[in-house]
Protein backbone atom coordinates (compact mmCIF):
# COMPACT_ATOMS: atom_id res chain seq x y z
CA UNK A 1 0.00 0.00 0.00
CA UNK A 2 1.00 3.71 -0.59
CA UNK A 3 2.05 6.17 2.23
CA UNK A 4 1.42 10.05 1.78
CA UNK A 5 4.20 12.05 2.37
CA UNK A 6 3.26 15.79 2.94
CA UNK A 7 5.51 18.61 1.98
CA UNK A 8 5.09 21.83 4.25
CA UNK A 9 5.51 25.41 2.23
CA UNK A 10 8.79 25.91 4.15
CA UNK A 11 10.12 22.03 3.23
CA UNK A 12 11.10 22.53 0.33
CA UNK A 13 14.65 20.66 0.26
CA UNK A 14 14.94 17.27 -1.50
CA UNK A 15 16.46 15.32 0.76
CA UNK A 16 13.40 16.25 3.38
CA UNK A 17 13.43 13.06 6.09
CA UNK A 18 9.84 12.84 5.20
CA UNK A 19 11.04 11.68 1.56
CA UNK A 20 13.82 9.15 3.36
CA UNK A 21 13.21 5.42 2.14
CA UNK A 22 10.30 6.23 0.04
CA UNK A 23 8.89 4.36 -2.83
CA UNK A 24 8.95 7.31 -5.93
CA UNK A 25 6.39 4.24 -7.87
CA UNK A 26 4.72 3.50 -5.02
CA UNK A 27 3.73 6.65 -2.69
CA UNK A 28 2.64 9.79 -2.95
CA UNK A 29 3.68 13.66 -2.70
CA UNK A 30 1.23 15.96 -1.65
CA UNK A 31 1.81 19.14 -1.39
CA UNK A 32 -1.22 22.05 -1.57
CA UNK A 33 -1.85 25.97 -1.15
CA UNK A 34 -4.59 26.11 0.98
CA UNK A 35 -6.53 29.15 2.43
CA UNK A 36 -6.15 28.50 6.00
CA UNK A 37 -2.35 28.93 5.49
CA UNK A 38 -2.18 31.66 3.56
CA UNK A 39 -4.75 33.77 5.58
CA UNK A 40 -4.19 32.54 9.51
CA UNK A 41 -2.34 36.21 9.54
CA UNK A 42 -1.90 39.22 7.36
CA UNK A 43 0.91 37.63 5.11
CA UNK A 44 2.38 40.10 3.11
CA UNK A 45 2.08 39.64 -0.39
CA UNK A 46 5.77 39.19 -1.68
CA UNK A 47 5.70 36.45 1.44
CA UNK A 48 2.75 34.46 -0.66
CA UNK A 49 4.36 34.66 -4.13
CA UNK A 50 7.63 33.81 -2.98
CA UNK A 51 6.30 30.70 -1.32
CA UNK A 52 3.72 29.75 -3.67
CA UNK A 53 6.15 30.08 -6.38
CA UNK A 54 8.79 28.30 -4.60
CA UNK A 55 6.27 25.54 -3.66
CA UNK A 56 5.17 25.12 -7.59
CA UNK A 57 8.92 25.11 -8.96
CA UNK A 58 9.84 22.37 -5.71
CA UNK A 59 6.56 20.46 -7.20
CA UNK A 60 7.89 20.09 -10.41
CA UNK A 61 11.38 19.25 -9.66
CA UNK A 62 9.91 16.14 -7.63
CA UNK A 63 8.13 15.46 -10.67
CA UNK A 64 11.30 15.45 -12.69
CA UNK A 65 12.91 13.25 -10.45
CA UNK A 66 10.26 10.86 -10.00
CA UNK A 67 7.70 11.23 -7.62
CA UNK A 68 4.11 11.51 -7.90
CA UNK A 69 2.48 14.28 -7.11
CA UNK A 70 -0.47 15.58 -5.65
CA UNK A 71 -0.43 19.58 -5.65
CA UNK A 72 -3.43 21.79 -5.18
CA UNK A 73 -3.42 24.91 -6.97
CA UNK A 74 -4.94 27.33 -4.49
CA UNK A 75 -8.24 28.90 -5.32
CA UNK A 76 -10.33 30.86 -2.93
CA UNK A 77 -13.74 28.21 -4.13
CA UNK A 78 -11.11 25.17 -3.69
CA UNK A 79 -13.25 21.95 -1.75
CA UNK A 80 -10.94 21.69 0.48
CA UNK A 81 -9.52 24.87 2.37
CA UNK A 82 -7.41 23.48 5.58
CA UNK A 83 -4.67 20.64 5.00
CA UNK A 84 -6.71 18.24 7.25
CA UNK A 85 -8.67 18.80 4.46
CA UNK A 86 -6.48 18.03 1.35
CA UNK A 87 -4.97 15.07 2.96
CA UNK A 88 -7.90 13.40 4.18
CA UNK A 89 -9.11 13.61 0.67
CA UNK A 90 -5.66 11.94 -0.61
CA UNK A 91 -5.70 9.47 2.26
CA UNK A 92 -9.18 8.45 0.94
CA UNK A 93 -7.98 8.47 -3.23
CA UNK A 94 -5.19 6.36 -2.38
CA UNK A 95 -5.63 4.34 0.62
CA UNK A 96 -3.00 5.01 1.98
CA UNK A 97 -1.41 3.04 4.62
CA UNK A 98 -0.06 5.84 6.41
CA UNK A 99 0.91 9.75 6.20
CA UNK A 100 4.70 10.93 6.84
CA UNK A 101 5.69 13.94 7.03
CA UNK A 102 8.83 16.40 8.85
CA UNK A 103 7.73 17.88 11.83
CA UNK A 104 6.50 21.77 11.23
CA UNK A 105 8.01 25.07 12.45
CA UNK A 106 4.71 26.03 14.15
CA UNK A 107 2.90 25.03 17.11
CA UNK A 108 -0.29 25.74 15.86
CA UNK A 109 -0.01 23.50 12.91
CA UNK A 110 2.39 21.08 14.92
CA UNK A 111 -1.08 20.83 17.60
CA UNK A 112 -3.63 20.17 14.27
CA UNK A 113 -1.04 17.53 12.77
CA UNK A 114 -0.76 15.83 16.25
CA UNK A 115 -4.40 14.84 16.27
CA UNK A 116 -4.52 13.82 12.65
CA UNK A 117 -4.31 10.16 13.29
CA UNK A 118 -7.23 9.83 15.53
CA UNK A 119 -9.32 12.13 12.92
CA UNK A 120 -7.93 10.57 9.62
CA UNK A 121 -7.79 6.94 11.23
CA UNK A 122 -4.51 6.08 9.89
CA UNK A 123 -0.85 6.54 11.31
CA UNK A 124 0.96 9.88 11.10
CA UNK A 125 4.78 9.39 11.43
CA UNK A 126 6.18 13.14 12.26
CA UNK A 127 10.29 12.89 11.49
CA UNK A 128 12.18 15.44 12.75
CA UNK A 129 13.41 17.93 10.79
CA UNK A 130 17.38 17.45 9.86
CA UNK A 131 18.32 20.61 8.24
CA UNK A 132 18.38 21.96 11.83
CA UNK A 133 22.30 21.80 13.80
CA UNK A 134 21.05 20.82 16.96
CA UNK A 135 17.92 18.76 17.35
CA UNK A 136 15.11 19.47 19.38
CA UNK A 137 16.39 17.21 22.27
CA UNK A 138 19.93 18.15 22.20
CA UNK A 139 19.22 21.81 22.69
CA UNK A 140 16.75 20.70 25.71
CA UNK A 141 19.80 18.50 27.04
CA UNK A 142 22.02 21.29 26.64
CA UNK A 143 19.46 23.33 28.37
CA UNK A 144 18.77 21.24 31.37
CA UNK A 145 19.60 22.49 34.93
CA UNK A 146 21.15 25.63 33.61
CA UNK A 147 19.51 29.25 35.27
CA UNK A 148 20.02 31.15 32.54
CA UNK A 149 20.32 30.07 28.73
CA UNK A 150 22.84 32.46 27.06
CA UNK A 151 22.99 32.25 22.87
CA UNK A 152 26.72 32.52 23.49
CA UNK A 153 27.41 29.67 25.05
CA UNK A 154 25.04 27.21 23.33
CA UNK A 155 26.88 28.66 20.19
CA UNK A 156 30.11 27.37 21.13
CA UNK A 157 28.61 23.99 22.03
CA UNK A 158 27.78 24.31 18.27
CA UNK A 159 31.13 25.66 17.24
CA UNK A 160 32.63 22.53 18.90
CA UNK A 161 30.11 19.95 17.37
CA UNK A 162 30.25 21.71 13.59
CA UNK A 163 34.28 22.44 13.99
CA UNK A 164 32.82 25.91 12.07
CA UNK A 165 35.82 28.14 12.68
CA UNK A 166 37.50 25.82 14.75
CA UNK A 167 41.20 25.16 14.66
CA UNK A 168 42.60 21.21 14.65
CA UNK A 169 43.66 22.02 18.28
CA UNK A 170 39.52 22.58 19.33
CA UNK A 171 40.07 26.58 19.46
CA UNK A 172 38.37 29.04 18.16
CA UNK A 173 40.20 30.63 14.98
CA UNK A 174 41.47 34.20 15.26
CA UNK A 175 42.00 32.84 19.49
CA UNK A 176 38.79 34.75 20.16
CA UNK A 177 34.83 33.13 20.13
CA UNK A 178 33.31 36.18 19.18
CA UNK A 179 34.25 39.74 17.65
CA UNK A 180 31.49 41.25 17.99
CA UNK A 181 33.04 44.56 19.31
CA UNK A 182 34.71 44.93 15.70
CA UNK A 183 30.72 44.99 14.67
CA UNK A 184 29.68 48.74 15.25
CA UNK A 185 30.10 50.85 12.55
CA UNK A 186 28.02 53.65 11.27
CA UNK A 187 27.73 53.56 7.69
CA UNK A 188 28.36 56.85 5.91
CA UNK A 189 27.73 56.04 1.59
CA UNK A 190 31.55 54.19 1.31
CA UNK A 191 32.34 51.43 1.18
CA UNK A 192 29.08 51.24 -1.37
CA UNK A 193 26.63 48.84 -0.76
CA UNK A 194 26.72 46.07 -3.71
CA UNK A 195 23.58 45.55 -5.85
CA UNK A 196 20.79 43.65 -4.84
CA UNK A 197 20.58 40.00 -5.92
CA UNK A 198 17.52 40.05 -8.59
CA UNK A 199 15.62 37.03 -9.94
CA UNK A 200 13.01 38.93 -12.65
CA UNK A 201 9.84 36.78 -11.98
CA UNK A 202 9.42 33.52 -14.71
CA UNK A 203 6.01 32.38 -16.07
CA UNK A 204 4.96 30.46 -13.17
CA UNK A 205 6.11 32.90 -10.50
CA UNK A 206 4.16 35.73 -12.93
CA UNK A 207 0.93 33.52 -12.44
CA UNK A 208 1.58 33.57 -8.72
CA UNK A 209 1.81 37.28 -8.78
CA UNK A 210 -1.54 37.80 -10.86
CA UNK A 211 -3.08 35.39 -8.25
CA UNK A 212 -1.71 36.95 -5.44
CA UNK A 213 -3.20 40.55 -6.91
CA UNK A 214 -5.98 39.04 -7.59
CA UNK A 215 -7.28 37.27 -4.17
CA UNK A 216 -4.85 38.87 -1.90
CA UNK A 217 -4.67 42.36 -2.76
CA UNK A 218 -5.88 43.30 1.06
CA UNK A 219 -3.13 41.83 2.93
CA UNK A 220 -0.35 44.05 3.68
CA UNK A 221 2.93 44.93 1.49
CA UNK A 222 2.88 44.81 -2.48
CA UNK A 223 4.13 42.12 -5.47
CA UNK A 224 5.65 45.33 -7.13
CA UNK A 225 9.20 44.41 -7.38
CA UNK A 226 9.45 40.60 -6.82
CA UNK A 227 12.71 39.78 -7.41
CA UNK A 228 13.55 36.84 -5.19
CA UNK A 229 14.83 33.67 -5.70
CA UNK A 230 12.49 30.46 -6.24
CA UNK A 231 14.18 27.90 -6.61
CA UNK A 232 17.28 26.14 -4.70
CA UNK A 233 19.49 26.93 -7.82
CA UNK A 234 19.24 30.30 -8.06
CA UNK A 235 18.97 30.66 -3.94
CA UNK A 236 22.62 28.95 -4.30
CA UNK A 237 23.01 31.91 -6.46
CA UNK A 238 22.37 34.55 -4.13
CA UNK A 239 24.66 32.91 -1.50
CA UNK A 240 27.47 33.01 -3.53
CA UNK A 241 26.59 36.79 -4.48
CA UNK A 242 26.16 37.48 -0.70
CA UNK A 243 29.55 36.13 -0.53
CA UNK A 244 31.38 37.79 -3.04
CA UNK A 245 30.08 41.31 -2.54
CA UNK A 246 28.53 41.63 0.72
CA UNK A 247 30.36 39.20 3.02
CA UNK A 248 33.37 41.26 3.46
CA UNK A 249 31.85 44.52 5.03
CA UNK A 250 28.94 42.15 6.61
CA UNK A 251 30.68 42.51 10.05
CA UNK A 252 31.78 46.17 10.52
CA UNK A 253 28.30 47.80 9.06
CA UNK A 254 26.24 44.47 10.75
CA UNK A 255 24.61 47.12 13.42
CA UNK A 256 24.55 50.12 10.80
CA UNK A 257 21.16 51.73 9.48
CA UNK A 258 20.92 53.86 6.65
CA UNK A 259 18.53 56.74 5.19
CA UNK A 260 19.34 55.33 1.52
CA UNK A 261 20.23 51.91 1.11
CA UNK A 262 17.88 49.07 2.28
CA UNK A 263 20.19 45.84 2.58
CA UNK A 264 23.47 47.76 3.14
CA UNK A 265 25.74 44.24 3.96
CA UNK A 266 23.36 42.09 4.62
CA UNK A 267 22.61 38.28 2.94
CA UNK A 268 18.93 38.42 2.47
CA UNK A 269 19.47 34.63 2.87
CA UNK A 270 17.05 34.06 5.82
CA UNK A 271 13.52 33.59 3.34
CA UNK A 272 15.62 30.91 1.32
CA UNK A 273 17.03 29.14 4.65
CA UNK A 274 13.67 29.32 6.25
CA UNK A 275 11.80 27.78 3.37
CA UNK A 276 14.24 25.13 2.63
CA UNK A 277 15.99 26.25 -0.90
CA UNK A 278 19.09 27.16 1.31
CA UNK A 279 20.96 24.33 3.93
CA UNK A 280 22.12 26.72 6.90
CA UNK A 281 25.18 24.59 7.46
CA UNK A 282 25.95 24.72 4.10
CA UNK A 283 25.45 28.64 3.87
CA UNK A 284 27.96 28.63 7.09
CA UNK A 285 30.61 26.31 5.61
CA UNK A 286 30.42 28.78 2.43
CA UNK A 287 31.03 32.24 4.84
CA UNK A 288 33.97 30.21 6.43
CA UNK A 289 35.70 29.42 3.36
CA UNK A 290 35.57 32.90 2.19
CA UNK A 291 37.64 33.28 5.67
CA UNK A 292 40.55 30.47 4.95
CA UNK A 293 40.81 31.62 1.24
CA UNK A 294 41.54 35.34 2.46
CA UNK A 295 38.27 37.05 0.85
CA UNK A 296 36.35 38.21 4.02
CA UNK A 297 37.79 39.32 7.45
CA UNK A 298 37.12 37.07 10.77
CA UNK A 299 34.87 39.67 12.13
CA UNK A 300 32.34 39.54 9.29
CA UNK A 301 32.64 35.62 8.81
CA UNK A 302 31.77 34.68 12.52
CA UNK A 303 29.29 37.67 13.02
CA UNK A 304 27.84 35.91 10.19
CA UNK A 305 28.08 32.24 11.41
CA UNK A 306 27.37 33.40 14.98
CA UNK A 307 23.44 34.52 13.46
CA UNK A 308 22.81 30.92 12.09
CA UNK A 309 24.48 28.79 14.16
CA UNK A 310 23.81 30.75 17.18
CA UNK A 311 21.36 32.90 17.02
CA UNK A 312 18.90 30.74 14.59
CA UNK A 313 19.10 27.39 16.48
CA UNK A 314 19.21 29.08 19.51
CA UNK A 315 15.47 30.66 19.52
CA UNK A 316 14.26 27.64 18.29
CA UNK A 317 15.37 25.28 20.92
CA UNK A 318 13.65 28.04 23.70
CA UNK A 319 10.15 28.13 20.98
CA UNK A 320 10.06 24.47 21.34
CA UNK A 321 10.92 24.13 24.80
CA UNK A 322 8.01 26.85 25.91
CA UNK A 323 5.38 26.28 23.88
CA UNK A 324 2.58 26.83 24.03
CA UNK A 325 2.56 28.89 27.22
CA UNK A 326 5.51 30.97 25.89
CA UNK A 327 3.18 32.56 23.43
CA UNK A 328 0.75 34.16 26.39
CA UNK A 329 3.71 35.65 28.27
CA UNK A 330 3.68 39.51 28.56
CA UNK A 331 5.30 39.90 31.97
CA UNK A 332 6.04 43.65 31.28
CA UNK A 333 2.17 43.41 31.83
CA UNK A 334 2.23 45.35 28.53
CA UNK A 335 -1.99 46.08 27.27
CA UNK A 336 -0.99 48.77 24.40
CA UNK A 337 -2.72 48.12 21.03
CA UNK A 338 -0.07 48.20 18.38
CA UNK A 339 -0.53 51.66 16.38
CA UNK A 340 -1.70 51.48 13.16
CA UNK A 341 1.15 52.99 11.46
CA UNK A 342 3.12 49.98 12.04
CA UNK A 343 0.54 49.25 8.81
CA UNK A 344 0.71 52.28 7.13
CA UNK A 345 4.19 53.63 7.70
CA UNK A 346 2.54 56.94 7.96
CA UNK A 347 4.68 58.96 10.88
CA UNK A 348 6.62 61.80 10.89
CA UNK A 349 9.37 59.58 12.94
CA UNK A 350 11.76 59.27 10.32
CA UNK A 351 13.23 55.84 11.48
CA UNK A 352 9.82 54.71 12.18
CA UNK A 353 8.59 55.32 8.65
CA UNK A 354 11.65 54.06 6.97
CA UNK A 355 11.54 50.96 8.55
CA UNK A 356 8.18 50.00 7.59
CA UNK A 357 8.26 51.39 4.22
CA UNK A 358 10.92 49.21 3.28
CA UNK A 359 8.99 46.67 5.05
CA UNK A 360 6.35 47.29 3.14
CA UNK A 361 7.86 47.58 -0.24
CA UNK A 362 10.62 44.88 0.10
CA UNK A 363 9.12 42.01 2.76
CA UNK A 364 12.52 43.10 4.53
CA UNK A 365 14.34 45.33 6.85
CA UNK A 366 17.38 44.06 8.26
CA UNK A 367 18.02 43.04 12.28
CA UNK A 368 18.78 46.44 13.41
CA UNK A 369 15.68 47.96 11.86
CA UNK A 370 13.89 45.07 13.33
CA UNK A 371 14.92 45.43 17.02
CA UNK A 372 16.31 49.00 17.26
CA UNK A 373 13.41 51.05 15.48
CA UNK A 374 10.49 49.14 15.34
CA UNK A 375 10.96 46.48 17.65
CA UNK A 376 12.47 49.38 20.32
CA UNK A 377 9.53 51.57 20.06
CA UNK A 378 7.08 48.96 20.85
CA UNK A 379 9.10 48.03 23.73
CA UNK A 380 9.08 51.70 24.95
CA UNK A 381 5.44 52.18 24.07
CA UNK A 382 4.47 49.27 26.56
CA UNK A 383 2.76 47.68 23.39
CA UNK A 384 1.03 44.01 23.86
CA UNK A 385 3.33 41.39 23.36
CA UNK A 386 0.47 39.47 20.94
CA UNK A 387 -0.04 42.54 18.89
CA UNK A 388 3.64 43.19 17.49
CA UNK A 389 4.21 39.45 17.46
CA UNK A 390 1.17 39.12 15.01
CA UNK A 391 3.04 42.28 12.92
CA UNK A 392 6.13 40.75 12.67
CA UNK A 393 4.69 37.32 11.61
CA UNK A 394 3.01 38.88 8.96
CA UNK A 395 5.32 41.47 7.21
CA UNK A 396 8.54 39.97 6.39
CA UNK A 397 9.47 36.91 4.06
CA UNK A 398 11.61 34.97 6.15
CA UNK A 399 8.70 34.93 9.24
CA UNK A 400 7.47 31.65 10.77
CA UNK A 401 6.20 31.23 14.44
CA UNK A 402 9.12 29.30 15.75
CA UNK A 403 11.84 32.22 14.69
CA UNK A 404 9.54 35.06 15.03
CA UNK A 405 7.76 34.69 18.07
CA UNK A 406 11.26 34.37 20.21
CA UNK A 407 12.68 37.40 18.80
CA UNK A 408 9.88 39.69 19.22
CA UNK A 409 8.56 38.03 22.44
CA UNK A 410 12.10 37.69 23.96
CA UNK A 411 14.13 39.43 22.48
CA UNK A 412 12.20 42.67 21.70
CA UNK A 413 9.73 43.20 24.28
CA UNK A 414 10.97 41.14 27.61
CA UNK A 415 7.89 39.82 27.63
CA UNK A 416 9.42 36.27 28.79
CA UNK A 417 11.01 37.96 31.79
CA UNK A 418 14.64 37.65 30.69
CA UNK A 419 14.64 34.17 29.83
CA UNK A 420 15.98 35.15 26.63
CA UNK A 421 17.74 37.99 27.03
CA UNK A 422 19.59 39.33 30.05
CA UNK A 423 18.39 42.66 30.11
CA UNK A 424 15.84 44.66 27.42
CA UNK A 425 17.10 46.42 24.05
CA UNK A 426 15.44 49.76 25.37
CA UNK A 427 17.11 52.63 23.75
CA UNK A 428 16.94 56.39 23.24
CA UNK A 429 17.13 58.28 19.90
CA UNK A 430 20.99 58.72 20.73
CA UNK A 431 21.45 55.01 19.63
CA UNK A 432 19.06 55.66 16.50
CA UNK A 433 21.17 58.76 15.96
CA UNK A 434 24.91 57.06 16.72
CA UNK A 435 23.93 54.25 14.33
CA UNK A 436 22.09 55.68 11.31
CA UNK A 437 21.42 58.97 8.93
CA UNK A 438 17.93 59.30 9.87
CA UNK A 439 18.09 61.55 12.44
CA UNK A 440 19.29 64.51 10.68
CA UNK A 441 16.07 63.97 8.09
CA UNK A 442 13.57 63.91 10.81
CA UNK A 443 10.51 66.11 11.54
CA UNK A 444 11.91 65.48 15.50
CA UNK A 445 14.91 66.88 17.18
CA UNK A 446 17.02 63.76 18.12
CA UNK A 447 18.94 66.69 20.83
CA UNK A 448 15.76 67.81 22.48
CA UNK A 449 13.72 65.52 24.67
CA UNK A 450 10.63 67.27 26.69
CA UNK A 451 9.81 69.97 23.88
CA UNK A 452 6.81 69.05 21.68
CA UNK A 453 9.12 68.41 18.18
CA UNK A 454 11.37 66.60 20.72
CA UNK A 455 12.51 62.83 19.82
CA UNK A 456 9.57 60.28 21.46
CA UNK A 457 12.56 57.44 21.35
CA UNK A 458 14.24 59.92 24.27
CA UNK A 459 11.17 60.78 26.71
CA UNK A 460 9.74 57.42 25.93
CA UNK A 461 13.17 55.69 27.33
CA UNK A 462 13.13 57.56 30.56
CA UNK A 463 9.20 56.74 30.65
CA UNK A 464 9.77 52.90 30.25
CA UNK A 465 12.95 53.16 32.72
CA UNK A 466 11.05 54.25 35.54
CA UNK A 467 7.83 52.41 35.00
CA UNK A 468 9.59 49.25 35.13
CA UNK A 469 12.06 49.99 38.27
CA UNK A 470 10.50 47.10 39.87
CA UNK A 471 11.01 44.54 36.85
CA UNK A 472 14.70 45.65 36.09
CA UNK A 473 16.43 47.60 39.35
CA UNK A 474 17.85 44.57 40.54
CA UNK A 475 19.21 43.61 37.27
CA UNK A 476 23.39 44.31 37.16
CA UNK A 477 22.87 45.20 33.83
CA UNK A 478 20.34 47.92 34.31
CA UNK A 479 21.83 49.34 37.43
CA UNK A 480 23.65 52.11 35.37
CA UNK A 481 20.54 53.07 33.89
CA UNK A 482 18.39 53.52 37.49
CA UNK A 483 21.43 55.56 38.61
CA UNK A 484 21.12 58.05 35.65
CA UNK A 485 17.75 58.36 35.87
CA UNK A 486 17.46 59.15 39.30
CA UNK A 487 20.91 61.80 39.09
CA UNK A 488 18.55 63.94 36.85
CA UNK A 489 16.64 66.43 38.79
CA UNK A 490 13.30 66.20 40.21
CA UNK A 491 11.47 69.24 37.80
CA UNK A 492 13.92 67.21 34.81
CA UNK A 493 12.48 63.74 35.75
CA UNK A 494 8.64 65.38 35.75
CA UNK A 495 9.08 67.13 32.51
CA UNK A 496 9.95 63.84 30.83
CA UNK A 497 7.93 61.70 32.33
CA UNK A 498 4.53 64.44 31.23
CA UNK A 499 6.18 64.50 27.84
CA UNK A 500 5.96 60.56 27.75
CA UNK A 501 2.27 60.73 29.00
CA UNK A 502 1.65 63.16 26.09
CA UNK A 503 3.20 60.69 23.63
CA UNK A 504 1.56 57.82 25.18
CA UNK A 505 -1.64 59.42 24.80
CA UNK A 506 -1.13 60.34 21.26
CA UNK A 507 0.41 57.27 20.15
CA UNK A 508 -1.45 57.76 16.63
CA UNK A 509 -0.72 61.16 15.69
CA UNK A 510 3.17 60.43 16.05
C1 LIG B 1 11.92 41.63 16.13
C2 LIG B 1 12.63 40.64 15.28
C3 LIG B 1 11.90 39.76 14.50
C4 LIG B 1 12.57 38.81 13.72
N1 LIG B 1 11.82 37.93 13.00
C5 LIG B 1 12.47 37.01 12.23
C6 LIG B 1 11.72 36.09 11.45
O1 LIG B 1 10.50 36.06 11.47
N2 LIG B 1 12.41 35.20 10.68
C7 LIG B 1 13.77 35.20 10.64
O2 LIG B 1 14.35 34.38 9.92
N3 LIG B 1 14.49 36.04 11.40
C8 LIG B 1 13.88 36.95 12.17
N4 LIG B 1 14.63 37.83 12.90
C9 LIG B 1 16.09 37.71 12.91
C10 LIG B 1 16.81 38.57 11.86
O3 LIG B 1 16.40 39.90 11.97
C11 LIG B 1 16.57 38.05 10.45
O4 LIG B 1 16.91 36.68 10.39
C12 LIG B 1 17.45 38.80 9.46
O5 LIG B 1 17.17 40.18 9.51
C13 LIG B 1 17.22 38.25 8.08
O6 LIG B 1 17.90 38.99 7.13
P1 LIG B 1 19.25 38.49 6.47
O7 LIG B 1 19.05 37.16 5.85
O8 LIG B 1 19.72 39.59 5.57
O9 LIG B 1 20.15 38.35 7.73
P2 LIG B 1 21.70 38.58 7.99
O10 LIG B 1 21.86 39.80 8.79
O11 LIG B 1 22.47 38.47 6.73
O12 LIG B 1 22.03 37.34 8.96
C14 LIG B 1 22.35 36.05 8.44
C15 LIG B 1 21.36 35.00 8.84
O13 LIG B 1 21.40 34.79 10.24
C16 LIG B 1 20.14 34.34 10.71
N5 LIG B 1 19.75 35.21 11.81
C17 LIG B 1 20.26 36.42 12.11
N6 LIG B 1 19.74 36.88 13.27
C18 LIG B 1 18.87 35.96 13.68
C19 LIG B 1 18.03 35.86 14.80
N7 LIG B 1 17.97 36.82 15.74
N8 LIG B 1 17.23 34.78 14.90
C20 LIG B 1 17.26 33.81 13.97
N9 LIG B 1 18.06 33.84 12.90
C21 LIG B 1 18.87 34.90 12.76
C22 LIG B 1 19.20 34.39 9.54
O14 LIG B 1 19.04 33.10 9.01
C23 LIG B 1 19.92 35.29 8.55
O15 LIG B 1 19.61 34.97 7.20
C24 LIG B 1 13.98 38.77 13.71
C25 LIG B 1 14.69 39.67 14.49
C26 LIG B 1 14.03 40.59 15.28
C27 LIG B 1 14.81 41.51 16.13
S1 LIG C 1 14.88 62.02 15.76
FE1 LIG C 1 14.01 60.28 16.86
S2 LIG C 1 12.22 59.72 15.68
FE2 LIG C 1 13.47 61.00 14.38
S3 LIG C 1 14.77 59.60 13.22
FE3 LIG C 1 15.93 60.19 15.03
S4 LIG C 1 15.47 58.61 16.51
FE4 LIG C 1 13.90 58.44 14.92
Amino acid sequence: MANLILILGDQLTRDISALENADRDRDVVVMAEVHDEATYTNHHQKKIVLLFSAMRHFARQLESDGWQVHYQSYHPDNQHQSLEAVVGEQVKRINAEKVITTECGEWRLHDQISGWHKRLGVPVEIRPDTRFIASKQEFADWAEGRKQLRMEFFYREMRRKTGLLMTSEGEPEGGQWNFDADNRKKWTGKPQAPAQFRIEPDAITRDVIALVDEHFSDHFGTTDDFHFAVTAEDAQGALEHFIDYALPCFGDYQDAISDTEDWLFHSILSPYINSGLLDPLTVCEAAARAWYSGRAPINAVEGFIRQILGWREFVRGIYWMNMPGYAQENRLGNTRALPWFYWTGDTKMRCMHKAIDATRRNAYAHHIQRLMVTGNFALLAGIKPEEICDWYLAVYADAYDWVELPNVLGMVMHADGGYLGSKPYAASGKYIQRMSDHCANCHYKVNKSTESDACPFNALYWHFIDRHRDDFAKNPRMGMMYRNWDKQKPERREALLRRAGDLLANLEQL
